[in-house]
């Protein structure tokens, strides 16, 4: 029987407190570790958010940790077990064999004009960028050419697993997973007789890069999954695919399409 390293990372809500805490006996009882720093398996109990979180928390280690959710709320897109289903979670693991799927990952750069050295992140979903009180204006370069000048709310930049997150909400396309690449959508482009942008999301291939080129303003808000980045001097967010990847444990598969007509359509 397989012994496993594993870090657990719960909501704080009541369903979520229990089922981390019949986890932990079940994990205990079959003679797995609790291991929050050097995890084989990390499994998150909440929503999706929570599964953001935990890959937050461990995004320096991804070559080395498989994740796994387990929703306590509705379905979720990170989240393929039930929490009536930890005998069945803690037995896969006893016959774990390290089988897992990858997907792909949002690497953002973010460029400052004072001189502060880059900052960078990956992002599981989606990285936006808005601006707080006027219409935002930006240059879209790909490949460093200039593409378009945008105008408007902001620009989403989503993975494909995050396609149907944010990025669906804006009408961007949902992604298959298995499909390197990222999207640019627009959230609410200025289109008229003088100012023009493509006005549908684009997929981006997995050998090019974009780069957000923003006017001189401090008042910019650019998001990474949940969390904001602190408005300072943006100059500029180049997006691109990451070299990493996020690893989940494969013990059950659900048909992708499966789980997007489940979230979105139900019952036909
Ligand atoms: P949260 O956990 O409340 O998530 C918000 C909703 O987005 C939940 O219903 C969650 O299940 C869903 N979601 C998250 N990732 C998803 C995915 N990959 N595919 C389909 N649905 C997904 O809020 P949070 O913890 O702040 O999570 C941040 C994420 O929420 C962001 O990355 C963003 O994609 C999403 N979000 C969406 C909107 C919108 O659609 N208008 C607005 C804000 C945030």
């Amino acid at each position: 029987m397989k012994k496993l390293k594993v870090a657990v990372i719960h909501s704080h809500v009541e369903q979520s407190l229990q089922a981390a805490d019949r986890l932990y006996q079940l994990l205990k009882q079959s003679g797995h570790e609790i291991d929050r720093d050097n995890p084989d398996i990390v499994i998150s109990i909440g929503g999706d958010g929570t599964l953001l979180s935990a890959f937050h928390l461990y995004n320096h280690k991804l070559d080395r940790v498989r994740f796994l959710g387990v929703h306590t709320g509705h379905l979720g897109f990170y989240t393929d077990w039930r929490d009536y289903e930890l005998e069945e979670l803690v037995n896969s693991l006893c016959n774990d064999q390290e089988k897992s799927v990858s997907y792909p990952l949002l690497d953002v750069r973010i460029k400052y004009r004072n001189g502060k050295p880059d900052k960078h992140f990956l992002a599981l979903n989606e990285s936006t960028i808005k601006r707080g009180s006027r219409t935002m204006v930006a240059d879209v370069l790909i490949k460093d050419e200039m593409f378009e000048r945008f105008r408007g709310d902001g620009l989403s930049v989503s993975t494909p697993t995050g396609s149907t997150a944010y990025n669906k909400s804006v009408g961007g396309a949902v992604l298959h997973p298995s499909i390197n690449a990222f999207q640019l959508a627009e959230i609410a482009s200025l289109n008229n007789r003088v100012f023009r942008t493509l006005g549908s999301p684009i997929v981006v291939a997995q050998q090019e890069w974009v780069e957000i080129q923003l006017q001189n303003s401090t008042d910019y808000l650019v998001t990474i999954d949940q969390f904001n980045i602190q408005q300072d001097e943006i100059k500029s967010v180049e997006y691109k695919i990451a070299e990493e990847r996020i690893h989940f444990a494969s013990y059950r598969h659900m048909h992708f399409w499966h789980r997007v007509r489940d979230a979105f359509i139900g019952e036909v």
